[in-house]
């Protein structure tokens, strides 16, 4: 550290935006916290007035920051740059993949069936078929004398163990993640209760109550299960142990709410399916209900009330209907038992046949090309069966700093050499998405400013270097090469003519590339016959069209474009029918099975999608 370090520490400073649905939640703020804890910098969030330490994480916590929010990131310390453009990135990263977990998505195929006795409407947590009967959740405590004599501090320990223990158990799927949280959540507690000399069981689960209540009303509120677990475990360590009575036999549980660590004793159990009525889709307990693939939903106290359901009498729970019926007929179980089959087979047959084309009933062939932000994403194409990559989104390949013309061409290769067929994006910074290494002006509305195509004019050497990392990379291989965010012929016209100065520069031939756009902009549908004079393919970019098209921020938290918009499929059938060059489609509208016999209907022969929804809607595909 040098001597201006020491004694003028620096300080940076700004603002990141909360882009998944379920908000800044414990699983990623527990992760950014243990980020920030690696540097001695102070770093503190700020968001509506209140700055808290980002270090702490019941703190980051209590800013309760929801999808569309931001939070201002103040860094001051000697290493406070290399602070800032660290969790820059890292949030980028945490952002990015939990917007690809859905986390509060249940993506139920959707199906038409109907019951002939009325059904009460479920909200979906884990997509399947329960049938059995229902039964209320029963819980009961027993004390452990010996243990009682336990301190606090004993407990707290001995509660931390365990969640490591079970973070070590799980490793290697989503589990793992949760109790880690936890964890990092009772760590903050124990700063808590030491700070405010916080000595019996009884201060410590008021303090417990009082954070979760503090949660109330947010997004956040769903969590509040996480801290009745931890308070579960340290009653636990302490000789109160909770118990949840179940039947031996098939049984769908109906219960207020379960603690987290109650979704290991029920996959264990003869559980069939889980009713809750005090969740949320996102919280952790609807996360490990999903891992466990056991089939739940939320319901309605009131309606279950109004229903006047019984006890211990066959029920069904189709979530692919959205739907409890809790006195279904003879009928009804026969075609619950039908339908459960069916799905069963199609996942399997999924899983089976993802190597295989998808070809519709009547025997068109849709290819299936993946979107690809990584190497690791480029692997997990592979496997899942994608045909070649549809959209590899460049930006997300060097979120930390700026990569060399070395390091940029390595990669490429790395990921060119696993498919033929490649579709390349020129980096799409700008609007939602940010690169920390990249000095973009200021401006009041981003998504309309400097971004996509427009960074050839802005950023040339930039642009440049990735160009020719692009064309070193792929040798003899042809690529697609795409351009984003055009909005007029002469961007890309102008765009293409750089890359091949580039090339004429470096003494390469690009001959064997494609050069075409991605259709986001609503400018380009008025504009096609022009585009075709020059362009050699299209992808439509349904995320950022509807956006523009309906002034709908991508990333607003109470307004959105629904998957079934006829205005849209209208766009994409004209598109398919007017452009005399290849049309293919990598928006997010790809992976909705809701929409999908539509979506064919329109004519369109290529989608570009994530890993995890290939095997689904290539089998999809097979029954349309
Ligand atoms: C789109 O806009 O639909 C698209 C695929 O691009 P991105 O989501 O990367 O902006
Ligand atoms: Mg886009």
């Amino acid at each position: 550290m040098g001597f201006f370090d020491r004694f003028f520490p620096k300080s940076c400073s700004t603002v990141l935006h909360i882009s998944t649905k379920s908000g800044f939640h414990l699983r990623p703020a527990a992760a950014f916290v243990s980020e920030a804890k690696q540097f001695s910098s102070s770093i503190t969030a700020e968001n509506r007035g209140k700055s808290v330490d980002a270090k702490v994480l019941s703190a980051l916590l209590s800013l309760n920051l929801e999808e569309g929010d931001h939070f201002e990131l103040h860094c001051k310390g000697t290493d406070a740059q290399e602070a800032m453009d660290h969790l820059v990135a890292f949030f980028d990263r945490l952002m990015q993949k939990e917007q690809e977990k859905h986390p509060g998505q249940c993506n139920t195929p959707h199906a038409t069936h109907r019951y002939q006795n009325p059904g009460i409407p479920v909200t979906p947590i884990a997509y399947g078929i329960a049938i059995a009967p229902l039964c209320r959740l029963e819980i009961s405590y027993t004390t452990n004398g010996k243990k009682r004599e336990r301190t606090l501090v004993e407990a707290i320990k001995e509660a931390k163990a365990a969640l490591l223990k079970q973070h070590r158990e799980a490793s290697g799927n989503d589990d793992a993640d949760i109790f880690l949280a936890q964890h990092a959540l009772l760590e903050t507690l124990e700063e808590r209760a030491k700070q405010e000399k916080i000595e019996t069981l009884e201060a410590f689960a008021t303090l417990l109550h009082e954070e979760a209540a503090a949660l109330e009303g947010g997004i956040l509120a769903s969590k509040k299960s996480d801290y009745l677990d931890l308070l579960a475990h340290i009653k636990e360590a302490m000789g109160e142990t909770r118990s949840l009575h179940l039947p031996e036999v098939p049984f769908i549980l109906l219960a207020d709410d379960l603690l987290p660590s109650d979704i290991e004793k029920l996959s264990q159990s003869a559980c069939q399916g889980v009713l809750l009525h005090d969740t949320s889709t996102t919280s952790h307990t609807a996360i490990l209900l999903r891992n466990s693939a056991i089939p739940s939903a939320i319901i309605s106290k009131t309606e279950i009330a109004a229903e006047g359901v019984t006890f211990g009498e066959e029920s069904i729970l189709d979530t692919t209907v959205d739907q409890f019926i809790p006195s279904p007929s003879a009928e009804d179980i026969a075609l619950a038992k039908k339908t459960e089959d069916s799905v069963r087979r199609s996942e399997a047959d999924a899983a089976k046949r993802r190597f295989e084309p998808a070809l519709t009933k009547s025997g068109k062939q849709i290819k299936i090309l993946a979107n690809v932000s990584s190497l690791e994403d480029a692997h997990a194409a592979k496997e899942a069966g994608a045909e070649g990559i549809g959209l590899l989104r460049t930006e997300f390949l060097f979120t930390q700093q700026k990569p060399s013309l070395e390091l940029q061409e390595r990669r490429y290769a790395e990921i060119f050499s696993l498919f033929e067929d490649i579709t390349v994006r020129t980096l799409d910074v700008g609007g939602d998405k940010a690169l920390p290494y990249l000095d973009l002006p200021h401006e009041s509305n981003p998504f309309l400013g400097i971004r996509g195509v427009r960074l050839f004019k802005s950023h040339p050497a930039l642009m440049e270097e990735q160009l020719l990392a692009l064309f070193r990379a792929a040798e003899q291989k042809p690529l697609k090469i795409m351009f984003p965010m055009v909005s007029s012929v002469a961007e890309f016209v102008d765009a293409k003519a750089f890359a091949q100065d580039v090339a004429a520069r470096h003494g390469l031939s690009i001959a064997h590339h494609r050069f075409g756009i991605m259709i986001e902009v609503p400018s380009i549908l008025f504009l096609i016959d022009a585009f075709d004079k020059v362009v050699d393919f299209y992808s439509i970019g349904t995320n950022d069209l509807a956006q523009y098209l309906y002034a709908i921020e991508r990333t607003h938290p109470t307004l959105s474009v629904p998957a079934e918009d006829p205005l849209l499929l209208k766009i994409i059938t004209d598109l398919v029918k007017d452009a005399k060059h290849p049309v293919s489609l990598c928006g997010e509208l790809a992976s909705e099975t809701k929409v999908l016999p539509e979506l064919i209907e329109t004519g369109i022969e290529t989608l570009s999608l994530s890993a995890a929804h290939i095997p689904t809607i290539k089998e999809r595909i097979r029954h349309v």
